[in-house]
């Protein structure tokens, strides 16, 4: 084998390069696409590289370990992605909540944080979580 420089290489040394090359194209590949792919806005607010993820496997039960990959790859009902598949297209400012009065764009983070419909629930959560990280009510002071 003779690689873009002319240098004869010897068959593993030539695998590992074109390997090595490939999984370099990837990851830039697979870094742009969290960057630039509109489906993947909520994704990169929390994820900017490309480095495995090990957060998913702290979540033991497999059906909330997929509900929450879904959530982050944007694969979910939230106006925000209805909007985007609906014909015509709803602009991503028109993608009202229509649980909640509170104008706000149905997003993940609409969602999570601040949906009037999921309040009980929520506070619940909440509560659960203090009680098991006393610290956590300060992350809401600051
Ligand atoms: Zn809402």
């Amino acid at each position: 084998m003779i690689d873009a420089n002319g240098n004869e290489l010897r068959t593993k040394q030539y695998r590992s390069k074109v390997t090595k090359n490939f999984k370099n194209d990837l990851t830039i590949h697979q870094y742009e696409m969290i960057k630039w792919n509109k489906k993947l806005t909520f994704y990169s607010t929390f994820k900017t590289d490309v480095t495995a993820s090990n957060s998913l496997e702290l979540i033991t039960n497999q059906k909330h370990r997929r509900v929450v990959a879904k959530l982050r790859a944007g694969n979910h009902k939230l106006r925000i992605e209805t909007g985007r598949h609906s014909t015509p297209k709803l602009p991503e400012d028109l993608r009202i909540c229509q649980y909640s009065s509170s104008n706000e764009v149905e997003n993940e983070v609409h969602f999570i944080l601040s949906c009037n419909k999921y309040d009980t629930i929520r506070k619940s959560l909440v509560e659960d979580i203090i009680s098991n990280y006393p610290d956590f009510d300060y992350l809401n002071a600051q």
